[in-house]
Parts: C-alpha cells; sequence; structure tokens
C-alpha cells in the first residue's frame, strides 16, 4: 500500500509534472498518478510553440498568463538541464503570423498596437519586410512578428519534469485513476488499482478530466482532435516557427511539424484518410517551400478543451481539498509552467495572485 501523501496529482502530462515539480519544490509530499499508456495525450502530440503573443492579442485573459508562462521557461530550461541533464529544447528566437489577406492583416495590425500599448515588443512587418526575412514563405500582406515567442520539445518537456519531480522527492505510480474518494466534505484521496490517500487532490488528467467520478460538479473539458505531420526542414533554411490563420509549421531539429486540425472525434486520437493531405494542403500554401517535402510520419492527439477556451484552475468550492488544473486547450504547453506556479501558490494559501476569476471552476456548473 502507498503511504500518505500530502497531494496527489492525477495525470502526468506537463500540466500535471509542472504542478507536481513544484508542490514538491515547496516541501509537500506528493504522488502523480499516470496512466502511462500512450492513448492519444495532448504533450505526445503537441508541436511545442509557446505562441503567447503570436496566437493571440486583445482583452485575452490568457494573454498575461502566457507571456509570465514563456519566460518560467526561460528560466526553467536551463534549470532543468541542470538538474537531469535532459535538454527541453527551449527556442526562443519569435513567431511570426502570417497575414492571409487584408481583412486578417488588419486584425493582426489592431494586435500589434494593443500589443505594443501594454508594453510587450511586437512588430508589424509589410509584405516586402515579410519577404526579405523569410523568402521562403507564401506571398501576403504582411505579418505580426512576435520576438519573445518560443518553442520547446513537448516530450523532452514531460520527460524533464518527471525526473525534476522525482528528485525532488515526488512518487510517481503508474496507474488509471477511476475516480476522487471523499469522507463528507472533503477529499481522501484517489481511486485506481489501490485507494491512494491524499490530503488535497489536482486534477490534472488533459482530455480524460471529465470521466473521473465522484467530483461534484461536472467536468467542462472535451476531447479536440489535431492530426499533425511531420516533413524534412530544408537544408540551408535556419530554424523558424511561421503560423497561419489555419495552419502553422515549427521547425525542430531537421523536420518541420506541421499542422494541424480541430475535430470533434470522441477519444479516438487517429490519423484519418483525408487529414494529411489537407493539413499538407494549407501548409504548401503559407511555405511553398514545403511542398516538394516527404510527409515523414503523422498522428493525431487529444486536446483538453473547454466551453470558453480557458482553462480550469483553482480550487473546488464544493469539496475541500479538491483541486483543479485542466483544459488548457491549444496552448497546454504554453501554459503547464504557469499553472504549476499558481497551483502550488493557491495550495499555499495565498491570495495576492491576480485575478484568477476568468478560470474558476465552477464557471459552467454554478451551484454551491
Ligand atoms: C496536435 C496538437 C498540437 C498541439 N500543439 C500545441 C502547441 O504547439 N503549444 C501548446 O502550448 N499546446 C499545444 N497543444 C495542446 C497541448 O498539447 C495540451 O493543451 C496539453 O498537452 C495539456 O496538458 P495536460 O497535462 O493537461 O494534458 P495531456 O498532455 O493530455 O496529459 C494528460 C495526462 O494525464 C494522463 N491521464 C489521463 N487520464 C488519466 C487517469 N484516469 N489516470 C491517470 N492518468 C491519466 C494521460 O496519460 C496524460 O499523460 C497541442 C495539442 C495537440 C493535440
Amino acid at each position: 500500500m502507498t503511504q500518505a501523501s500530502d497531494v496527489i496529482v492525477v495525470g502526468g502530462g506537463p500540466v500535471g509534472l509542472a504542478c507536481a515539480r513544484d508542490l514538491a519544490d515547496s516541501g509537500r509530499k506528493v504522488l502523480v498518478l499516470e496512466r502511462g499508456t500512450p492513448t492519444g495525450e495532448g504533450w505526445r502530440a503537441a508541436a511545442g510553440m509557446l505562441a503567447a503573443q503570436a496566437s493571440t492579442g486583445g482583452e485575452d485573459p490568457l494573454f498575461e498568463l502566457g507571456i509570465a508562462s514563456r519566460e518560467r521557461y526561460a528560466e526553467l530550461a536551463p534549470a532543468l538541464k541542470e538538474a537531469t541533464g535532459v535538454d527541453i529544447g527551449f527556442w526562443q528566437e519569435g513567431i511570426a503570423r502570417l497575414a492571409a489577406d487584408e481583412a486578417d492583416a488588419g486584425e493582426l495590425r489592431s494586435s500589434v498596437a494593443w500589443q505594443r500599448q501594454q508594453g510587450h515588443l511586437c512588430d508589424w512587418f509589410d509584405a516586402s519586410e515579410v519577404r526579405a526575412r523569410w523568402p521562403w514563405v507564401g506571398s501576403g500582406p504582411g505579418a505580426l512578428w512576435a520576438p519573445r515567442d518560443a518553442g520547446l520539445d513537448p516530450v523532452a518537456l514531460v520527460d524533464a519534469l518527471t525526473r525534476d519531480a522525482l528528485r525532488l522527492g515526488a512518487t510517481i505510480v503508474q496507474d488509471t485513476v477511476t475516480g476522487i474518494s471523499r469522507v463528507g466534505n472533503r477529499v481522501t484521496g484517489a481511486r485506481g488499482r489501490e485507494h491512494y490517500h491524499g490530503g488535497e487532490v489536482v486534477i490534472a488528467a488533459g482530455a480524460w478530466s471529465r470521466l473521473l467520478s465522484g467530483v461534484p460538479r461536472p467536468i467542462s473539458v472535451e476531447p479536440i482532435r489535431g492530426q499533425m505531420a511531420a516533413l524534412r526542414w530544408p537544408e540551408g533554411i535556419p530554424p523558424a516557427i511561421v503560423l497561419g490563420r489555419d495552419s502553422y509549421v515549427c521547425a525542430r531539429g531537421a523536420e518541420a511539424v506541421v499542422g494541424s486540425t480541430m475535430e470533434h472525434a470522441g477519444f479516438q486520437p487517429v490519423v484519418t484518410d483525408a487529414a494529411p493531405a489537407e493539413i499538407f494542403t494549407r501548409v504548401s500554401a503559407l511555405c511553398p517551400v514545403l511542398a516538394r517535402g516527404e510527409v515523414l510520419r503523422t498522428w493525431a492527439g487529444l486536446r483538453p478543451v473547454t466551453p470558453d477556451g480557458l482553462p480550469i484552475i483553482g480550487r473546488e468550492p464544493r469539496l475541500a481539498g479538491l483541486w483543479y488544473a485542466t483544459g488548457h486547450g491549444r496552448n497546454g504547453v504554453l501554459l503547464a509552467a504557469v499553472t504549476g506556479v499558481l497551483l502550488s501558490r493557491l495550495l499555499a494559501g495565498e491570495n495576492e495572485i491576480g485575478d484568477l476569476s476568468p478560470l474558476r471552476p465552477e464557471r459552467f456548473w454554478e451551484w454551491g
């Protein structure tokens, strides 16, 4: 039987592990329960873009959190390398969001202006500047340029966080959690092959979070499938990340990771017959230089998506000791680092951590 823990984290993806690492670092006895069998986890499929500025802008509640998380990775990457020997491939050389047409360009220009007013580095490049910088992209009216946006390797990130959480004293057990246990209004642990006792439980099971029993309200997280492909990155072109309106290209080593789709297909992380050709067509328009490349691999994964596109982070008001860190949708790799920081501060009882009300767990099913 496993000894009682201070905190049980359900799910060992980037979000759960970032929480586990930071909680262990704050002196808690942490147990991570991770299913451990590849079944379309978001992190195995993700491109690993940290597009805090290139893919949001305007009054998005995630804008500042995304930037804080991206900058947290700038500190975490060398710290994880030193502590675990694992290089998470953090690369901070900017992301370009190419405008598809004049209407798209108008919106992106507004985003550039707004971001600059908030004190962030962001530029608009017109068509000739885009050509000069990235002669290999398709023609268009211009691009938003976010020079501090970044990328990393999500599989290496999970490896490094796992090792560092263990180094800091966390325990990781391979098991599939079926539900949360409680006595009265207090959490007592989590159920899998056995009952794991814990004073607090953090639900971080990605797209599968809503399948857990024993929670006091439905968890509004649905799986949204994303299909991806890897192409060879052409020799002689420096690594880059470019986004279009409906596709992206993310250079990683000798490959270009390209995507993606957004599909309601239940818990079926499979590659369909049609998707790779569709992705290839869109990506060839975005970066014609890739149209000549061969498809090296295809894969699919499930994003954990909420109705309003914002994650669910915080305390369950109806059950003492239950916490949520789920529903990170399209940006869970980006937001994992800041989620770990937030969760460990919330569990420590800190109140002065900004306005998290847009993320509050009870917002979809308001009772109690
Ligand atoms: C195609 C694609 C591309 C993406 N690209 C990006 C990107 O470029 N940048 C970005 O920021 N985000 C990206 N995302 C989104 C990102 O992958 C997710 O938001 C992120 O992985 C969510 O992290 P998570 O830890 O909450 O969930 P996951 O990564 O899905 O991890 C959940 C973990 O919980 C475990 N688990 C589930 N149920 C149980 C259970 N009952 N018991 C025990 N363990 C359980 C799973 O095995 C898994 O390891 C992409 C996603 C997809 C699908």
